[in-house]
């Protein structure tokens, strides 16, 4: 039987040349293939002797750093379930995740190490060991006297490589396990859409702890065997200054309204990209406008999520239409339901639900939130809504948890967000729904003003009349707030939940 584990799948792309470098550090430092292949392999070797058998998690709560990601194709090899964890999380997360996971090993920075032997021995998780930022630790020190090669342990398609919790702004995190077979098919997938070539270099800003960081932008790039810029996060002037040395970017939309605001950023700064990559929230239409006129580049967005990897992309070659998310990608069978199951036609808003070698294959010990996430012929509800425009290219109009019922009518955000967005003044909005004993839910809007003359000189009646202007009146925004900026996670998603209970009662 083929070894179908996906470091296997990756490794057959590793280049030959034992100076071909893999990461190149923020102090030039390089990592080659050669020394990823030794270290995991020490890494491996050092895991099954800790008694790890396949199929057993092994659980990271680290910053990122070279051996960070070296420990991830370690696991991978050692046929372990790699479970990456937010370094943000604290006791009462931890808590619910290796209570959960079960790891049987737990892998922690030394300034979590007391929270995290205290954790691990309520949760039985045998083995404790430490990574710091700077990749040192008894990790790296225990792995010393492994050997440096080791048989990567075979596995097919269906077996588990991955459990990534969901951020779980509603209800309990779930873990989405994703099968080696999953995360090969969307990096094969992603490899070609996107035309990743010999030579390329990626600009690796991302954290690795979650679906884009670490799948999307290292397994795509470890498949061409080519080359990334490592660095710790992202930060604008750091990027300006690497941009040159880069062939592709991926980064949440935050990181392109952050370049955006450097003034001596433009075409010189990216004469040597070939593409500019978003994901993970909405890129603005503005925001992908002022790019192109600003560099010349058009950003490609796409869409996907934890529970599968990429669903849909803007084409590599044909038009990037700014605003959507391109079509459905090869392999991942896409469609748009309505109330009653049934396909909508073009315009009209429904649930998006996918199929395909990449949809992960449930969560982790809940086989009935499992089944009631998939449909009876196999699709994946994923909770987002959407429509497809005229040319088949998806638009996201939001999560369905986020839809507003008023008055028993639906209200979709994203409309009046872009409403909102385009008045002189406005840097970006979002629309809630809140408790109202009438209506059952109030739209709301929260609005960050620009730091100009117009963003002073926004009031909230002002903003109401001009939505009541061009929209039905149960759109109209009942209440508006004005604000400096929107709480956002990791990934710069905008944390409606949060926005939700700060502005309910007021
Ligand atoms: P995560 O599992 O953290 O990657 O979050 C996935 C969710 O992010 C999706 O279900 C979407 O709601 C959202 N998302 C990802 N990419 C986009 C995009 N390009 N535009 C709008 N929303 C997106």
């Amino acid at each position: 039987m083929p070894n179908e584990n996906l470091y296997t799948v990756l490794s057959k792309h590793f280049p030959p040349a034992p100076a071909a470098p893999c990461l190149i550090l923020t102090d030039d430092r390089i990592w080659t293939y050669a020394d990823v292949e030794r270290a995991s392999g020490r890494i491996a070797n050092l895991i099954v002797a800790l008694g790890l058998k396949p199929g057993d998690r092994v659980a990271v709560q680290v910053e990122k750093s070279a051996e960070a990601l070296v420990l991830y194709l370690a696991t991978l090899r050692a046929g372990m379930v790699f479970l990456p964890l937010n370094p943000a999380y604290q006791r009462h997360e931890l808590e619910y995740f290796l209570g959960d996971a079960k790891p049987g090993l737990f892998v922690c920075r030394p300034q979590m190490r007391a929270l995290a032997d205290e954790v691990a021995s309520k949760s039985g998780v045998p083995h404790v060991l430490e990574l710091n930022d700077a990749g040192h630790g008894s990790l790296i020190d225990a792995a010393a006297s492994h050997a440096d090669t080791f048989r990567t342990v075979t596995r097919q398609d269906n077996d588990l490589a991955a459990i990534l919790y969901t951020s779980g702004t509603t209800g309990r995190s779930k873990g989405a396990m994703l099968t080696h077979g999953n995360l090969a098919a969307n990096a094969k997938t992603l490899h070609a859409y996107w035309h990743f070539q010999p030579g390329d270099v990626l600009l690796h800003m991302l954290p690795i702890f979650h679906v884009h960081g670490l799948f999307v932008a290292c397994n795509t790039t470890l498949l061409n065997g080519s080359a990334m810029l490592w660095e710790p996060r992202f930060e604008a002037k750091c990027a300006m200054q690497l941009l040159p040395r880069a062939t592709v970017m991926m980064g949440v939309p935050t990181y392109y309204v952050r370049l955006l605001l450097e003034s001596g950023f433009g075409k010189e700064t990216c004469r040597n990209v070939r593409l500019f990559i978003s994901g993970s929230a909405p890129l603005l239409k503005e925001t992908f406008d002022e790019f192109r006129s600003r560099t010349g580049h058009t950003i490609l967005e796409r869409y996907g999520m934890t529970e599968g990897g990429m669903f849909a992309s803007n084409p590599y070659a044909g038009e990037r239409r700014g605003g959507t998310v391109g079509f459905p990608l090869p392999g991942t069978a896409v469609r748009i339901v309505g109330a009653g199951g049934t396909a909508v036609p073009p315009g009209e808003i429904g649930g998006i639900q996918v199929c395909g070698a990449n949809v992960f294959v449930g969560y982790w010990q809940m086989p009935e939130k499992t089944a009631e996430e998939f449909t009876a012929d196999g699709f994946f509800k994923t909770g987002d809504m959407g429509a497809w425009d005229a040319d088949g290219y998806v638009v996201i109009s939001g999560r369905s948890k986020d839809l507003i019922i008023t008055g028993g009518l639906n209200v979709y955000p994203k409309e009046i967000e872009e409403m909102i967005d385009a008045l002189p003044g406005v840097a970006e909005s979002a629309v809630i729904g809140l408790p109202h004993a009438d209506f059952g839910e109030a739209v709301t809007a929260v609005v960050v003003r620009q730091r100009n003359a117009a963003g002073a000189a926004l009031t909230e009646s002002g903003i109401i009349a001009a939505v009541k202007a061009e929209l039905a009146n149960f759109k109209v925004p009942k209440h508006v707030f004005i604000v400096d900026n929107l709480p956002r996670n990791a990934m710069g998603k905008v944390q409606k939940n949060l926005l939700r209970d700060e502005y309910s009662g007021k």
